[in-house]
């Protein structure tokens, strides 16, 4: 009888080890980064080709010398010829 209080008592202190260790574990563990906002959502300038009209991201504009921004290196040279 005497072992099984002992057996009983030395379960409890290894359960309480135990979920100690584990909260310790978690507490070490850095907490997880906020979710960065995707470049993607980010409100971009748009810019509108003058010879289709039609709008895309200012990134993706191709440039003239004037600075006149077209959709597409095809467009840019319709436009000067
Ligand atoms: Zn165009």
């Amino acid at each position: 009888m005497k072992y099984l209080v002992l057996l009983a008592i030395l379960a409890v202190v290894y359960l309480l080890w135990r979920s100690q260790q584990r909260r310790a574990q978690a507490a070490s563990r850095p907490p997880p980064a906020p979710p960065s906002p995707a470049d993607s959502a980010l409100p971009q300038d748009m810019v509108s080709c003058p010879v289709c009209a039609v709008h895309l991201p200012r990134g993706e504009a191709v440039a003239d010398p004037q600075g006149r921004l077209y959709c597409s290196p095809e467009h840019r040279a319709g436009a000067s010829r």
